[in-house]
């Protein structure tokens, strides 16, 4: 079986490091089990070292199985307890998350290690993270079996004259009445114009009858996080409309059929951009057209035009096109996708056909 940590001394030793030291909570989680919020991990060769303080020590006792949990006073801070780890077992070089470690805590520890060489690495944990096992492939499927659900429940109050914050509550409380434990983020309902904003979250506007309702959700159940997307129209569809929600669509469909281990993740975001384009739509669609999901909901890999990322068998991503017309609306359709030997699987089960309600 892999071992996370014996996966992170693997990369540790290519990069030419002694010890690494993980600060990021989602790493820690991953690597440990550690559900609290505050504490870091020393990965050194021959040990795996838990530093957290008296709210967690417990906690962490219970939940880090196979570290050395040690106790921190808030007081003393953490740099002077890394750094007495560091010291003590004679870590010559320490790499650090060079994305999750803060500048202040970076220039202390600099100043308290001396000679110790401070090095910044990335993708030292979240590479091993986009590979998910079977057991993350679970909690990731009941996650997004919960947001297909409140996606039910969003179409039951999608209509006309509805606000869209009202719809965004309604549906939040029923997926917290369900069993999420937290939102990935803030639900985005974004009706007629308004759907122009890729990222429009609920507002005050009323919907109206004839427009586009960009719906897109996602929830974190038992620490992994679901994200999903439909768009749907509010009476019936106009010619332009459906072009763009076809165009969409396809382009998702054409970029889910690229998907399989040892495909480049720029050359799946092609075939969803080129659809696109093809269609006339190309100047309207800015963004990625996925990435991972895990612990983070936005995670690696990139699924993107500039993404260097190979997609490999265990892999979560969505696939997520759209296309925004100022002044008009916007469409866009994601989903969750399981890379698997073969090619793709589709978590995430809400119909995708334009519905109109
Ligand atoms: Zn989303
Ligand atoms: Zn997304």
């Amino acid at each position: 079986m892999r071992s996370r940590l014996g996966d992170v001394r693997a990369n540790a030793s290519k990069r030419g490091v002694d010890a690494f030291l993980v600060t990021d909570i989602k790493n820690i989680r991953y690597l440990s089990g550690f559900t609290g919020s505050s504490a870091c991990i020393i990965v050194a060769e021959n040990a795996g070292i838990f530093l957290t303080d008296s709210r967690y020590t417990e906690v962490a006792r219970e939940e880090a199985r196979g570290f050395t949990v040690k106790e921190y006073s808030k007081a003393l801070n953490l740099n002077a307890a890394v750094a007495a780890e560091v010291k003590s077992r004679g870590i010559t070089t320490l790499g650090f998350e060079a994305n999750h470690l803060p500048y202040e805590t970076f220039a202390k520890l600099k100043k308290t290690l001396g000679h110790v060489r401070l090095k910044p690495l990335t993708g030292m944990v979240s590479d091993i993270r986009a590979r998910k096992d079977a057991e993350e492939i679970t909690l990731i499927r009941k996650s997004a079996g919960l947001l297909d659900r409140g996606f039910e429940a969003a179409c039951a109050m999608l209509r006309s004259g509805a606000i869209e914050k009202e719809v965004a509550w309604g549906v939040e409380s029923f997926l917290r009445r369900t069993g999420a434990d937290a939102f990935a983020f803030e639900p985005i309902i974004a009706s007629g114009p308004r759907g122009a904003l890729p990222h429009g979250k609920a507002s005050d506007k009323k919907i109206k009858k004839g427009e586009l309702v960009v719906v897109d959700m996602g929830v974190l159940l038992n620490g992994y996080n679901s994200d999903e997307t439909r768009t749907y129209c509010i009476g019936r569809a106009g010619l332009k409309q459906k072009k763009i929600f076809d165009a969409v669509l396809t382009a998702q469909m054409r970029a889910i059929e690229k998907i399989r281990p040892g495909a480049a993740a720029k050359d799946v975001d092609l075939a969803a951009r080129g659809c696109i384009e093809k269609a006339g739509f190309g100047k309207h669609f800015g963004h990625g057209t996925g990435h991972g999901v895990g612990l983070d909901v936005h995670e690696a890999p990139i699924i993107g035009p500039y993404s260097k990322d190979i997609l490999e068998d265990g892999m979560v991503v969505t696939i997520e096109p759209g296309v925004y017309i100022h002044g008009f609306g916007g469409v866009r359709i994601e989903d969750m996708v399981h890379v698997v030997r073969g090619g793709a699987e589709i978590i995430t089960k809400t119909p995708r056909g334009l519905i109109c309600l």
